[in-house]
């Protein structure tokens, strides 16, 4: 079966909201009126992304998001996304599977799949652009965080990490299917400082802030929301998971006491957790209910308490 075939049988679905779609030379879209646009490119690389045995379906969701989740951290809109997809070989019950999650996350989050490529490598890798929206200077970047901002994260962190020790468990789920925070991401618009999404770890990816914007962080390690499969391991793993661990596809963000009870009255029933100030000196520092805590972060994956 030949590209074109392929593009035809599992790639065919016309997008809405473009002007010329899929089976042209290029897509061609009418911004909105007054606003920037915002993209961004991630690539999932099979046996260093995901692991070489995950369903095809998994897959496709997971390439989805985790560039809408991109689009989200800087409190745009998404709008829809490219696929440069490289297989081995052609695999029909595998390109089936994979279509349906990613069309399953196009259509879950509102985005099209407005075009893209298809060759043949020696590896499988997905390469996904996502294209999303945002009114003139109010993207949130990572560089004004402010002194006495409050630093919180939404939903729950080191789920991923955990499942992919644990293959099998209900937080698998959590792994195989991330969930972009496109919502809160544009309800924060106007009221963050800063933010990033977590796919690194929180350590690492809060770092970046602390880095771009020349300050530093005291987080209360009691308050991490975790999840209660996490919580009942002992401390240091709980920490380690939560700090360390990748692939959580949860927002960090860091915004004033006011804007944060603002975003409150406004979304009462959105999942966040405050887990830290913004302070001057240039440190990631950590509390255990309100006893410093020495922490030695081992590199990327490990780190044991001192
Ligand atoms: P060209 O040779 O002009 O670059 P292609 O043959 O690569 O065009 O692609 C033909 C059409 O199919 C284009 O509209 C392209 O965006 C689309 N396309 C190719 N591969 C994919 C894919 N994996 N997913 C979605 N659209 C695709
Ligand atoms: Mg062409």
């Amino acid at each position: 079966m030949a590209e074109f075939s392929i593009i035809e049988t599992y790639f065919n679905r016309q997008p809405h909201a473009v002007d010329v779609g899929i089976g042209d030379d290029s897509a061609v879209i009418q911004p909105p009126s007054q606003q920037q646009l915002v993209i961004c490119t991630d690539t999932l690389i099979s046996g260093r992304h995901f692991p070489t045995d995950t369903a095809a379906h998994a897959v496709g969701w997971k390439s989805v998001a985790v560039n809408l989740s991109d689009i989200a951290a800087m409190a745009a809109t998404p709008h829809s996304i490219l696929l440069a997809l490289s297989l081995p070989s052609i695999d029909h019950a595998w390109l089936q599977g994979f279509s349906d999650g990613l069309y399953a996350c196009c259509e879950h989050y509102g985005v099209s799949l407005i075009g893209g490529d298809t060759t043949q490598s020696p590896h499988l890798t997905i390469s996904v652009t996502a294209l999303g929206w945002v009114a003139p200077q109010t993207a949130v970047t990572r560089s004004n965080a402010q002194v006495g901002d409050l630093i919180v994260v939404s939903g729950t962190v080191g789920d991923a990490a955990f499942a992919l020790q644990h293959l099998g468990d209900p937080l698998q789920q959590r792994l195989d299917y991330p969930t972009p925070r496109c919502v809160l991401g544009q309800q924060l618009n106007g009221l963050a400082h800063s933010m990033i999404d977590i796919s690194d770890g929180l350590a690492q990816d809060l770092q970046h802030i602390l880095t771009a914007s020349h300050c530093g962080a005291c987080i209360e390690l009691s308050q991490l929301p975790l999840s209660t499969r996490v919580q009942a391991l002992p401390l240091v793993e709980q920490w380690q998971y939560a700090l360390t661990g990748g692939d959580d596809y949860e927002l960090c963000f860091t915004l004033s006491k006011e804007n944060y009870q603002k975003l409150l009255q406004r979304h009462p029933d959105v999942q966040t957790t405050v887990i830290g100030q913004i302070i001057a000196q240039p440190q990631l520092q950590f509390m255990y209910q309100g006893q410093a805590q020495s922490l030695k972060l081992n590199g990327y994956q490990h780190f044991a308490s001192e």
